[in-house]
């Protein structure tokens, strides 16, 4: 039987380098979770191609189960770079890190996805949130759907992959 979830065919590509300073920020403050904005594109292909990432900002709170950003530092910087890059780089969804934790959405994760998505400034229907988890930080993606999924509610998984 099958027990493996049904993922579409979809994936979250990320640069090697922006992985690399999203997992040093998490080594950072771990055993505190942290995270940023991700910027980047949607294919034609529909999958989420990240190209630039926001840190979280000078008033973010972090503490072992939960991280909120600083949006005024976010919406700033997400508008620079929007403006630098040509237009190209749209924001997409956040990361943050589970340290020494599951790949899995906790239902706080879930609301946060959902409510991006119900934002109109944001400009996106359907964000992603990437998730940096375990001991040595691996990398899981979620993607905000209004079909309901088995049982991970409002969001499918995305397979990653670092370019
Ligand atoms: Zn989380």
């Amino acid at each position: 039987m099958r027990t493996a979830p049904i993922t579409p065919n979809m994936s979250l590509w990320l640069p090697k380098e922006l992985f690399i300073q999203m997992a040093t920020e998490a080594s950072k403050w771990s055993p505190l979770e942290t995270g940023g904005v991700l910027m980047g594109y949607i294919s034609d292909a529909r999958d989420v191609v990240v190209t630039a990432i926001v840190h979280a900002g000078p008033k973010a709170k972090r503490t072992r189960i939960s991280f909120r950003p600083d949006p005024r530092f976010q919406d700033d910087r997400i508008a620079k770079q929007y403006e630098a890059s040509g237009r190209q780089d749209c924001y997409l969804g956040d990361w943050h890190s589970h340290p020494r934790g599951s790949p899995s959405m906790s239902w706080r994760d879930r609301r946060t996805l959902q409510d991006i998505a119900e934002y109109k400034p944001a400009r996106i229907a359907n964000p992603v949130m990437v998730i940096l988890y375990g001991d040595e930080w691996r990398i899981a993606a979620w993607q905000f759907s209004r079909k309901r999924f088995f049982a991970y509610g409002n969001s499918v998984p995305l397979r990653c992959e670092l370019y």
